[in-house]
């Protein structure tokens, strides 16, 4: 056995052919949706189909990814019109009126503010120990430089105290956040939120993409108008989940 024959010499090459492949497919089938719209019965990726009438004419629809052999019980081509209409109608539902948003907004921000305390406590409680440890250091060097201490002991001190400084600033970087910054960020995620169908339905398509990977972790979709599932990234679900004093759930 040669010392080659570990290697799969075909392996690159298929590699380049597929990706060039992919590639080409992509560009055809590419749609600012892609990313967003899931089969509803299995969770699989919709992709675009490109179907050609007898006239000539190309209609696109969304199918399930499953590939030949998969379970699946979507057969269903759905048409991209449809889809679109379906994306938009979801930004209906999560946009905020300016009550909500309000009412939102004050628990998010009493949530912010305090851990925001909490963390500034535990700041004060680690910046105490990093003090005690410095004066830690200084007795042991005096203790050995008035020779009550031997090296070997010194070092070993040492190293135990470096242990613990690197601790301490492990979880003193863990709780220096920038609570203005955090804040700010709420806004613009409740901002984004409020009017996010008026973002969405001036957006152009690139944008719509950016707004949708923004907002859903997956829309999952069936034939039927009312086979519709949301999912929204976590930051947003946190968001339009947490309890409105002000507001009821609307339902029905
Ligand atoms: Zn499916």
């Amino acid at each position: 056995m040669n010392r080659w024959s570990t290697r799969s010499p075909g392996r690159p090459v298929q590699d380049i052919l597929t990706a060039r492949r992919n590639g080409q497919r992509s560009r055809i089938h590419n749609h600012y949706l892609k990313s967003t719209v899931y089969c509803i019965e299995c969770g699989r990726r919709l992709i675009i189909q490109n179907t050609r009438s007898k006239s000539g004419r190309v209609y696109q629809y969304f199918i399930c990814s499953r590939r030949q052999g998969d379970d699946c019980l979507q057969r269903k081509a759905l048409p991209v019109a449809d889809v679109e209409k379906r994306v938009e109608d979801a930004y209906r539902t999560i946009t905020l009126t300016e009550q909500q948003r309000q009412g939102i907004e004050d628990i998010a921000l009493a949530k912010l503010r305090r851990q925001h305390a909490l963390h500034a406590q535990r700041r004060e409680e680690l910046e105490n120990e990093t003090r005690k440890i410095d004066s830690r250091r200084e007795k042991l060097l005096e203790l050995y430089y008035e020779d009550v201490l031997p090296r070997e002991s010194l070092l070993k001190h040492q190293r135990k105290l470096n242990s613990e400084t690197t601790r301490i600033q492990q979880e003193l970087a863990a709780v220096q956040i920038d609570d203005n910054a955090l804040e700010q960020k709420l806004r613009i995620a409740l901002d984004l939120l409020q009017h996010s169908v008026d973002h969405y339905l001036q957006a152009d398509e690139a944008t719509r993409e950016q707004l949708n990977r923004a907002l859903f972790k997956r829309i999952l979709l069936g034939p039927q108008p009312d086979q519709i599932w949301i999912e929204l990234n976590d930051v947003y679900d946190e968001l339009i989940n947490a309890p409105t004093p002000h507001t009821k759930p609307k339902t029905g």
